[in-house]
């Protein structure tokens, strides 16, 4: 009667939606044996709790899957845990990116990485970019890490020299929200021009209360896009798309974890995730005996809520889907 099913949910909601062409600007790729023996795995790291490794067989298995027929290219990166050895991680990066033209990557970097090693990555892999996060930084606090914690001067420099990416995973507990998170978006982004900033998960703004009123500080900075990863909420991308324009909005999903069967949800302005299998990090009832799909289809059925609400042409749609990331790549304009 109503599509539950993944193959459901794909024939009936998603296959006349989905364009030929898809470019997911947010997905972590690391193999299994990288992680070193041992490593402590906080109960709320979805990704690296659920999977041992994501590698780019175990990537293109899951586009086969979940999207069958579409050519999918992506901009991926290590997964993100202070304990990996992020050399090992962005070599890894730098192989798959050197493999094809589909897949490009950046590199995973700590405010602790001298200089010598983040060339290397950069000049000497090739890497686009960066992918700092707030666990890198272990000199303060979690919930008291500021973006301009995240990168040094000296890497911030490099990187607006040399035009490169940033995914920018803002920390802080009311993220997007935060002044503090919003002022220092302004200054990174107007102190280093030539830096292309993916703001990752609209700012984390997982629901209205947190994305209304805050993203509007900073829709007008040419070079902050913002990446769509693991948002579960039609009118929050709906409203993101209106405020910053479709031009700045990047199709991006968070796999692997985005392929766990579950939805990113919201009640009474706060986030949650709703698991099939019961996760440290979700609220599961097996009882109830209900059907899941993907977070990768829910994503995408959230993309569809807001495309169909603001009447977009299927040209805005490709934007959002591939074209808007193709143009940051170099290369591929
Ligand atoms: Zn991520």
């Amino acid at each position: 009667m109503f599509p539950t099913t993944d193959a459901e949910v794909w024939r009936e909601e998603l296959k006349d939606f989905v364009p030929e062409r898809i470019f997911d600007a947010h997905v972590h790729l690391w193999r299994p044996e990288d992680v070193p023996d041992g490593m402590e795995i906080a109960p709320t790291d979805l990704g690296m709790r659920s999977f041992h490794g994501y590698t780019v067989e175990d990537f293109r298995a899951s586009m086969d899957r979940l999207l069958p027929g579409r050519s999918v290219g992506a901009l991926a990166f290590g997964a993100v845990h202070k304990d990996l050895p992020r050399e090992r991680i962005n070599r890894y990066a730098a192989a798959v990116q050197d493999a094809g033209p589909d897949i490009c990557c950046l590199a995973t970097v700590s405010p602790s990485d001298p200089m010598e090693s983040v060339e290397r990555w950069i000049e000497g892999y090739g890497l686009l970019g960066y992918k700092p996060y707030l666990n890198f930084v272990e000199h303060k606090q979690q919930d008291a890490v500021e973006i301009r914690d995240m990168l040094t001067p000296e890497q911030l420099d490099y990187a607006n020299e040399r035009e490169l990416i940033v995914t920018l995973h803002i920390p802080r507990k009311y993220r997007l929200a935060e002044p503090l998170n919003k002022e220092q978006i302004r200054e990174v982004a107007t102190s280093f021009p030539r830096i292309t900033w993916i703001i990752a998960h609209i700012g984390r703004a997982y629901f209205m209360a947190a994305l209304e009123g805050h993203i509007e500080e900073v829709c007008d900075l040419e070079n902050v896009y913002f990446d769509l990863a693991f948002v579960g909420s039609a009118p929050v991308i709906a409203h993101t798309i209106r405020t910053v324009g479709v031009q700045k909005v990047l199709f991006g999903t968070d796999l692997p974890v985005a392929d766990i069967k579950g939805k990113n949800v919201d009640f009474n302005n706060q986030r949650l995730y709703v698991t099939e299998e019961p996760k440290p990090w979700s609220m599961s009832n097996p009882d109830l005996d209900l059907t899941f799909t993907r977070f990768y289809y829910e994503e995408l059925r959230a993309i569809k809520g807001a495309a169909r609400e603001l009447r977009l042409t299927d040209s805005q749609i490709e934007d959002i889907f591939c074209r808007n990331a193709e143009r940051l790549i170099p290369g591929r304009k």
